[in-house]
């Protein structure tokens, strides 16, 4: 495997950042995890406006123009010899004597490695659905930047691992926010999409924003609210969306079974409509 390093295209094994970078020390770096579908960058310009946005919101330079981001995914991608891929980017301030202070002046970070990746791979837990706990949302209060401080999510996502579950549902004052690696959504008895608006408290997920279109072309009623566990608990239907898991039913939480324990037939839709127009790329 090969990553890209500051410039550089270096075996994945003996890719090295500094001690000293501040996304080593502070975790003051962004990411992005692109897909590629079949050669074709599916998303890209939700990927690289979201990370251009993370960057703007914490003062850091963009590391190059978009257009050379986009090449070096490309050759990411290409010296991995993959034709479907997710491509993974981080932007870090750079590296500097630590200091919480921003030193002035710093050079970027840029790391890019890819894995294989397939639109259907994740088909077999979709067909089963997935089981997934609530936990407490302690993270900071701006988990709309899409930071590498990920250890709030880490650590529920490992308290689900522990109980065999495969995510956590993160509730922040009453209200469900999203999951540690998803954005969360429930479908009413009277068949509405419900989604946490897209705020501070919330990572804007691409494939949150396609999944609105998709439900959109399907002619479903989709409305962005806070809503709590009870509510979830109440849903005909459950599913999460992130970019590696796509649409991904849930069919219980917190042990409690989701409508009749099966995948709904509104996710299954909708996780089908989302494929057929990543593939009509
Ligand atoms: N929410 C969180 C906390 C995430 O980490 C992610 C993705 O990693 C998402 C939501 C989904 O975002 P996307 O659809 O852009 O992958």
């Amino acid at each position: 495997r090969i990553a890209y390093v500051n410039g550089q295209y270096v075996p994945h094994g003996s890719a090295q950042i500094h001690v000293e970078d501040r996304g080593y020390q502070f975790a003051d770096s962004v990411y992005e995890v692109c897909l590629v579908v079949d050669g074709k960058f599916w998303d890209i310009d939700g990927h690289l406006a979201r990370l251009r946005r993370s960057l703007s919101e914490l003062d850091i330079e963009m590391p190059m123009p978009e257009s050379a981001l986009r090449i070096v995914m490309e050759n990411v991608r290409k010296r991995n010899h993959l034709k479907s891929a997710l491509i993974y980017m981080q932007v870090s301030r750079g590296v500097a004597p630590r200091n919480h202070l921003f030193a002035k002046g710093l050079v970027p970070s840029v790391v890019m490695t890819a894995k294989r990746f397939d639109l259907d791979q994740s088909d077999e837990k979709a067909a089963k659905g997935i089981s997934i706990i609530s936990q407490p949302d302690i993270r900071w209060g701006r988990t709309d930047i899409k930071t590498t401080g990920l250890l709030a999510n880490a650590m529920a996502k490992n308290a689900a691992h522990e109980v065999g579950a495969a995510e956590a549902l993160l509730v922040r004052d009453g209200f469900v926010t999203e999951c540690s690696s998803s954005n969360a959504w429930i479908i009413t008895k009277d068949g509405v999409l419900v989604t946490h608006p897209k705020d501070h408290k919330i990572l804007g997920g691409i494939t949150r924003a396609t999944a609105f279109e998709c439900a959109q072309e399907l002619q479903l009623s989709v409305i962005e609210r806070p809503f709590t566990l009870n509510e979830v608990f109440a849903a005909r239907e459950v599913f999460l969306t992130s970019a590696s898991s796509i649409v991904m039913p849930v069919v219980t939480v917190n042990g409690r079974q989701i409508g009749d324990g099966a995948p709904g037939p509104i996710t299954i839709r909708l996780r089908e409509a989302y494929k057929a127009k990543a593939r009509a790329l």
